[in-house]
């Protein structure tokens, strides 16, 4: 199964924020949208990716302080992504070997969509179930 898949089925539609937004609204929002991150924006441009990791260490550090802290300040700029023709597996694996959760899509430099560890292993699992139908079915069929 493929990324473009997983959007066909959660929609495409991305939460984002930028720089200037401080960690107490980042927090709020995530709440509200029951998300665990926000792609960083600034001139169209994404420039950044915002965790609920991110907002944790910060008030862990800085506590109360931490609310007024700009996102800027805490993203990440090294954004990893994937594309919409990416397979599951290989999703799978950038976010096993850089250790995150939320992968941004791209279509070219166009971001289309974003894909939650939650929503690859969800539909990577209805993938498998099925293929394990499939192959108990071929067998009975043999016997
Ligand atoms: P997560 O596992 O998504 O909560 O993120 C853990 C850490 O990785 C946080 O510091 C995030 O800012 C960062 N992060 C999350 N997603 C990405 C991504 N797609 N590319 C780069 N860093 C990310």
């Amino acid at each position: 199964m493929k990324v473009e898949a997983v959007l066909a089925a959660k929609g495409h539609e991305v939460a984002t924020t930028d720089p200037g937004t401080t960690l107490g609204t980042v927090a709020k929002k995530l709440r509200l949208e029951g998300i665990g991150a926000l792609v960083v924006m600034e001139d169209q441009q994404v420039v950044g990716i915002v965790s609920e990791r991110d907002v944790v260490h910060s008030f862990a550090l800085h506590r109360g302080e931490a609310s007024e802290i700009p996102v800027a300040d805490v993203m990440t700029r090294n954004v990893v992504s994937c594309k919409p023709e990416d397979k599951l597996t290989h999703v799978l694996g950038l976010m096993t070997r850089h250790r995150v959760r939320h992968l941004p899509v791209f279509e070219g430099s166009r971001l289309v969509g974003l894909v939650s560890i939650g929503d690859a292993v969800k539909h990577r699992l209805d993938e498998l179930e099925l293929e394990a139908a499939v192959l108990r079915d071929a067998y009975m069929a043999g016997h």
